[in-house]
């Protein structure tokens, strides 16, 4: 055989593996006739294929179903422990990694403070976090996946600049994939929430998604038909720095009125620590005062809320996308914050546009980042979990 052909056979095993591994994911249970029926592959490479997924420990027979009329079938389904992916949160006051396995499920988690931490030393915060949990008991591992705040370049590992971390054309990836020896995957923190909350929460039936993360900053990550949509130069979402009508707020980007200084964590946790009689030092703190119905922290969330509300007009204007989920750490302040971004966003972009849109809370709040930031090493394929004898 040519080399040339050889390769060509593998990468049409592979193909077919991604296929097969894919059906049975996303089913849940299925069987091989039901898989060579939605692929339309032939039931003999459906056995081959399955036969290697068994052999690699990724896929095991649960029983029969029951079918009406014709023969039981042997019903296959995925083993969630058998390979572990490490995600890092970068974007919150603290450094968050988590082992999770191929469900979502979250084994492990160690955090580090990060607070003042910039620079090297915000890297060297890094390397303590991940030597901990690439050493943990949950293997093998087959990546890590880091969400990071700022400007990132997926493609080439590299952040292009998180201006709180004081990192700029930072390569990270690099840095860490020559450190552990593993395939590293880096992006933004709101595109990494996007997509844990697009592949663990029910949501993949709505191929459109805009999810929008509220932490230290504000940010979206966009999927459209189940994939991340970048943009040219990878920041698509970054909506943290437009400006709001009427905000003279100077923001640490070096400009004024961006959306940040009134609709982040960031902004208002700033309330409380410049000026204020009583001083909270946490956003937890925040949460139990706005929870105890004081009138300043109420103002302050409805109006946090409404300059979101009109910034999603915007992105429902230029995307048309019906679905809309909220994480990060300002959903702890639930239904008057959501209730406020509604109302700004239904009146800031057309009627019969936004009158379709849903925004809702979603499912994993900090963990969606972490989550989606591992889930995005297989989000498009899964060949990583192909490569490595288990
Ligand atoms: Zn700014």
């Amino acid at each position: 055989m040519l080399p040339s052909q050889k390769a060509n056979q593998q990468q049409a095993r592979l193909h077919n593996l991604n296929l097969v591994f894919r059906m049975i994911y996303e089913s849940g249970m299925t069987s091989r006739i039901e898989i060579a029926r939605r692929t339309h592959l032939t039931r003999t490479t459906v056995s081959d294929m399955v036969a290697d997924l068994i052999e690699g420990g990724l896929v095991e027979e649960v029983g029969t179903s029951v079918s009406s009329g014709g023969k039981p079938s042997i019903l296959l389904q995925l083993v969630a422990d058998a390979r572990y992916l490490i995600g890092l949160n970068l974007a919150q006051d603290k450094f968050v990694g988590a082992v999770t396995n191929l469900r979502g499920e979250i084994k492990e988690t160690y955090e580090v403070p990060s607070e003042n931490h910039d620079g090297e030393l915000a890297v060297q915060r890094v390397y303590e976090l991940l030597d901990r949990l690439v050493h943990s008991r949950w293997q093998p591992l087959i990546g890590i996946g880091v969400g990071t705040p700022g400007l990132v370049n997926t493609r080439q590992g590299m952040v292009i600049q998180a201006v709180n971390l004081a990192w700029k054309n930072l390569p990270l990836g690099k840095l860490l994939s020559q450190r552990y020896g593993l395939p590293v995957s880096v992006l933004n923190d709101s595109q990494a929430a996007a997509i844990g909350e697009f592949s663990y929460s029910g949501h993949r039936a709505h191929r459109n998604l805009i999810v929008v993360n509220v932490s230290q900053g504000v940010g979206a990550g966009i999927l459209i038909d189940g994939k991340l949509f970048q943009g040219d130069g990878g920041g698509a979402g970054e909506i943290g720095h437009v400006p709001v009508r009427g905000n003279d707020r100077l923001c640490r980007c070096g400009r004024v009125g961006c959306l940040e200084t009134l609709a982040s964590a960031r902004a208002i946790m700033a309330q409380w620590q410049a000026g204020s009689v009583e001083k909270l030092s946490t956003l937890s703190e925040v949460c139990e005062q706005f929870e105890r119905g004081d009138v300043k922290t109420r103002e302050a969330v409805v109006q946090a809320g409404q300059a979101l509300g009109e910034a999603l007009g915007a992105l429902v204007a230029a995307f048309d996308i019906h679905h809309i989920l909220l994480t990060g750490e300002m959903t702890c302040f639930g239904q008057l914050w959501l209730e406020s971004i509604r109302q700004a966003m239904r009146r800031s972009a057309l009627e019969q546009m936004t009158g379709q849109v849903q925004v809702e809370l979603g499912k994993f709040d900090n963990d969606a980042c972490i989550l989606g930031a591992a889930a995005h090493l297989l989000l498009e394929d899964y060949s990583l979990l192909f490569s490595q004898a288990k």
